[in-house]
């Protein structure tokens, strides 16, 4: 991809339309450089992700998540057109009434369709601050109820959770919330129960509205049910919250963890199913085995702002959540984790939860049908129109029987 910097007349392939609110943005492109170039005409992406040292072309053949897709769905529902160089050849500008076919296959089409070269990604004002409340459960019911009660009331941008084990530190590498004080009132909890839950919400203000923001914060509370005294704010510059887990990527970085194994498992689970997932695999089988090698987050989203034409696939469900078990390990440690995935995943299929894949991987065909469900045959129509030679990621084999 960086073989089309030349083409771009100001050298970094992103253009700002202040007037159109969106931003052009070359295929080889990170998400930090489309931050910062944003940030510079107080305007930013309306749907970010964790981690912005990705490009953008990568994050728009999976879906591209976080804690702001219950809100404005996930990056690949806010791109207004693509230029894509297709698997024929053909150099394509496409949008949702020209080339449709080729915008909705290659938004979530994990590169089988063709390479994007250029995206117009939707633009929103830039905040100035952040409110970030971080809240404690032992109890994953209530947790999930009080995170499915918050996307469904207006108001908030962002609302993520995460797991604790008793046998691993409050804080993980993504970022250092709770403070050592923190901590040593969390560790009595944690000893008692074993496992617990926060969720972190996130509200965007301007520096005026700080008075009425903060009653705003200090009254949602009140509907909620988290440990009395456990919840933690924070108050930085919303340019400090985007690019939050880049301070973890360093320090891993400098001990040398950073390049290593990642044996991930990320799933959507569907709401009807959410409290036998977390029976089944947080509590019985992560827990219980006291295998963890990095953050689990859990948060629920909503599907209604995916568009069902596009080939990322989520559960049959209005509200499904987003299971990400980010581990990392050795070289020579990470079977046990691709061990324990596998038994997550069976798991799934005996206990009948309908979970899919996000970042899939499978082996067989058959599993990749079944992955697909009513859209594979579309899938298969379309790769057949713009790649009949299979000669796009072709490292995912599989469909090379297509
Ligand atoms: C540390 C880390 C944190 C992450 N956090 C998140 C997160 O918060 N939310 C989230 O949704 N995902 C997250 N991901 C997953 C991420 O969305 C995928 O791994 C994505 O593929 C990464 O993009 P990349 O820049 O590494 O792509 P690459 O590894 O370069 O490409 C991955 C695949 O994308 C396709 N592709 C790449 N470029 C193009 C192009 N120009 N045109 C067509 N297809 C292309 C190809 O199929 C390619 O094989 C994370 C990944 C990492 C490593």
């Amino acid at each position: 991809m960086l073989s089309l910097k030349k083409h771009y007349e100001n050298g970094n392939g992103i253009r700002v339309s202040t007037l159109g609110h969106y931003v052009d943005v070359g295929g080889l492109q990170l998400w930090i450089d489309v931050l910062n170039a944003t940030l510079e005409h107080d305007l930013a992406p309306v749907s970010g992700i964790d981690y912005l040292f990705l490009t953008l072309c990568g994050t728009l053949s999976n879906a591209g998540i976080s804690g702001q897709t219950f809100l404005y769905g996930p990056q690949i529902s806010n791109v207004l057109e693509m230029d894509v160089v297709t698997g024929n050849g053909d150099f394509l500008t496409c949008y949702k009434d020209s080339n449709s076919e080729l915008f909705y296959a290659v938004l979530g089409g994990l590169g089988q369709f063709g390479i994007i070269t250029r995206a117009r990604i939707v633009l929103t004002k830039a905040p100035k601050r952040v409110k970030w409340v971080r809240m404690l459960y032992s109890d994953f019911s209530i947790f999930s109820r009080d995170q499915e009660h918050l996307i469904s009331i207006k108001g908030l941008e962002f609302l993520e959770g995460s797991l604790i084990m008793d046998y691993s530190p409050a804080n993980n590498w993504r970022f250092s919330f709770f403070t050592p004080y923190n901590e040593s009132q969390i560790s009595p909890l944690l000893k008692k129960h074993g496992i617990l839950y926060y969720l972190d919400m996130v509200k965007y203000y301007e520096d005026e509205a700080i008075n009425s923001v903060n009653k705003e914060v200090e009254k949602l509370p009140e509907e909620l049910n988290y440990i009395p005294g456990f919840a933690f704010m924070k108050d930085p510059n919303y340019v400090d919250f985007p690019n939050r887990v880049q301070t973890g990527e360093i320090t891993l970085k400098l001990k040398g963890l950073w390049d290593v194994p990642h044996p991930w498992l990320n799933l959507f689970v569907p709401k009807s199913h959410i409290m036998d997932f977390n029976d089944g695999v947080f509590v019985d089988t992560i827990h219980r085995q006291k295998i963890t090698k990095g953050p689990i987050l859990v948060y629920p989203t909503t599907k209604i702002k995916w568009d069902d034409r596009m080939f990322a696939v989520t559960p049959n469900e209005d509200i499904f959540y987003c299971v990400r078990l980010l581990h990392s390990s050795s070289f020579d440690d990470w079977q046990y984790l691709d061990n324990q995935n596998n038994a997550i995943l069976e798991f799934c299929n005996r206990a009948g939860i309908k979970m899919k894949q996000y970042l899939p991987h499978y082996k067989s065909k058959e599993d990749w049908i079944k992955h697909f469900g009513s859209k594979w045959n579309t899938f298969k129509e379309r790769k057949a129109q713009f790649d009949p030679r299979k000669i796009l990621s072709s490292e995912q084999k599989n469909f090379n029987s297509v």
